[in-house]
């Protein structure tokens, strides 16, 4: 009886993808699976030197790095992240945090905390939650990696800065963040997520921040997509 309550609801309002709005069946959650494999994986994270680690040469020491999709125009990851940051909706987070997290396992391993890059108080208020956040607890629920969202904390809401050039926006990104609740980072592998990198400039003055400030600690990045320039 109760299955069929279901079914009758699930044919009245139907919960439809975040991606393409076809209906969502049994199993599917916020995004159908044709929406997720249509996704262009990277693969970077099997690749040593892949463009995203080169994104942080000779600015602050990277263990590793990498982003799940690329980031195009009219895309299906395009349309996800559009809907995660401006549609009020925080579960496609989890579920391509859940993704990120099932497809790079063994990349995953040797983590020990997960630190999603925080917004700026004032954003935060308006969105009502943070994207990497979520992402981050998607990664969580999959692999059992602590999470902290005590560590970071954003002094200056950053605007998106496209039109400067990249090396201005390296220079803009100094006292971006700063810390608290630190002890017990001390010699720890930490993940920074994030959902998009373009310059990776603000996950670089992240990693910068840290390395300053928390002796032996290991730095490696994540973001969902990755979007040239
Ligand atoms: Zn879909």
């Amino acid at each position: 009886m109760k299955t069929y309550l279901t079914s009758l609801w699930q044919l009245l309002f139907p919960n439809l993808c975040v991606a393409c709005g076809n209906p969502l069946v049994t199993g599917e959650q916020t995004v159908c699976l044709q929406c997720l494999y249509a996704i262009a994986r990277t693969h970077y994270a099997t690749k040593a030197d892949n463009p995203i680690e080169q994104l942080f040469w000779g600015k602050v020491e990277i263990e590793k790095a990498t982003a799940w999709g690329h980031f195009s125009k009219g895309g299906t990851l395009q349309a996800l992240l559009h809907a995660l940051k401006y549609k009020n909706k925080p579960q496609v987070g989890y579920v391509l945090g859940e993704q990120f997290a099932v497809e790079n396992a063994t990349w995953l391993q040797n983590i020990d905390v997960l630190l999603p890059i925080p917004l700026h108080q004032k954003r935060l208020r308006s969105r009502g939650y943070n994207q990497a956040a979520c992402i981050a607890q998607g990664i969580a629920k999959q692999t059992n990696i602590p999470l902290s969202e005590e560590v970071l904390i954003r002094n200056v809401s950053t605007q998106t800065q496209t039109q400067k050039r990249v090396f201005e926006r390296w220079q803009n990104t100094q006292g971006v963040f700063s810390l608290q609740n630190t002890h017990g980072l001390q010699g720890k592998h930490v993940l920074l997520i994030d959902d998009v990198i373009t310059t990776g400039a603000t996950l670089a003055s992240a990693a910068i921040t840290l390395k300053q400030n928390i002796p032996n600690i290991t730095i490696s990045i994540a973001a969902i997509a990755v979007a040239s320039t």
